[in-house]
């Protein structure tokens, strides 16, 4: 269905000269039309990999990835073709890389259409049309501006608009308001905001906070996977598909990595995690032990 996303145990990796890096190893993630989501994380825990593979950039080496209708392990050439002609807009990071330097906004813009059109897109929006959504339109005389005269802003909008010039169902952008004054990134989470509840699904990288606030929802990636969630305000551990929990930075201070812990769940619902260090506590180190005699460190929320 236009503007779904659907990955299943998504796997990508850079063969190297020797060696491979695994980028991804294992995403599950679905997102529904009209949502707009942030992927944060830290740097190079994989959202620009994922943006690319949902973009139909780079193919996964294993798993499902579902965009619209196009299964992107399975499909042809051809049909990726399509799909990025057709069903993604893609704002790669730096708005100028997005961007013909030579021609106007309204030019580039118009330029962005005809791939589209080569696949069989009708019924296009008018580029100013697009430019409106971006909110480019109001300001006297851009539309006959090239690149380089706009305001960094402007630019970024413009390349929003660029992606958006053939009505995809989704909006892929990486780091959109990097380098770019609080104004300014204001405007382009206005932007964001106005493709979204115009029926387009909005996916963005982003490292700032305000750009992820702004999002319907909040996709944190962690070492290639989905380490958590939030949403309206509450943040959730995702439970992946091995059974294994991203614990959030907070929790994972109190149960640093290799720590053993007992996992109990409650009548009432919660999961209580207990720490059990058996060199330390080798009184705690029988599976018949009570929970309260262990420490307890967290109470996890059960997540429905
Ligand atoms: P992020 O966007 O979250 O910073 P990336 O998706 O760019 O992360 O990178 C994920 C991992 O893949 C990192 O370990 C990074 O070093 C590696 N990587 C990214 N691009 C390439 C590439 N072109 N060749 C080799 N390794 C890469
Ligand atoms: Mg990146």
């Amino acid at each position: 269905m236009n503007g779904t996303v659907s990955c299943r145990g998504l796997v990508y990796i850079y063969r190297l000269e020797g060696y491979d890096v695994v980028a991804l190893g294992g995403v599950d993630l679905d997102i529904a039309p009209g949502e707009s989501v942030a992927l944060l994380g830290p740097s190079g825990s994989g959202k620009s990999t994922l943006l690319s593979l949902l973009a139909g950039l780079i193919r996964p080496a294993a798993g499902r990835a579902g965009v619209g209708d196009t299964d992107l392990a399975k499909a042809s050439e051809a049909e990726l073709a399509k799909m990025r002609a057709t069903e993604v807009g893609v704002v790669l990071q730096g708005a100028e890389r997005n961007l013909l330097p030579y021609l106007t906004a309204e030019q580039n813009v118009r330029f962005a259409q005809r791939a589209a059109r080569s696949h069989g897109a009708v019924d296009l929006p008018a580029p100013r049309d697009v430019l409106a959504l971006v909110g480019l339109l109001g300001v006297r005389g851009r539309l006959r501006q090239r690149p380089s005269e706009l305001a960094p802003g402007e630019r970024q909008r413009l390349a929003l608009a660029v992606a958006l010039a053939h009505k995809p169902g989704i909006l892929l952008a990486d780091e959109p308001t990097s380098q770019l004054d609080s104004r300014a990134r204001d405007e382009v989470i206005a932007a964001l905001e106005g493709v979204r509840r115009s029926g387009t699904t909005v996916v963005v990288v982003t490292h700032d906070p305000a750009v992820a606030a702004g999002m319907t929802r909040q996709v944190t990636i962690r070492d290639g996977r989905v380490g958590g969630e939030g949403s309206q305000g509450e943040e959730f551990a995702v439970v992946g598909r091995d059974g294994a929990v991203h614990l959030p930075p907070d929790v994972l201070a109190l149960l640093p990595p290799g720590t053993r812990v007992r996992v109990h769940p409650r009548p009432d619902g919660t999961v209580l995690l207990a720490a059990a260090t058996a060199a330390a506590r080798p009184e705690y180190d029988h599976p018949d032990d009570h929970p309260r005699h262990a420490q307890p460190t967290h109470y996890a929320r059960e997540v429905a």
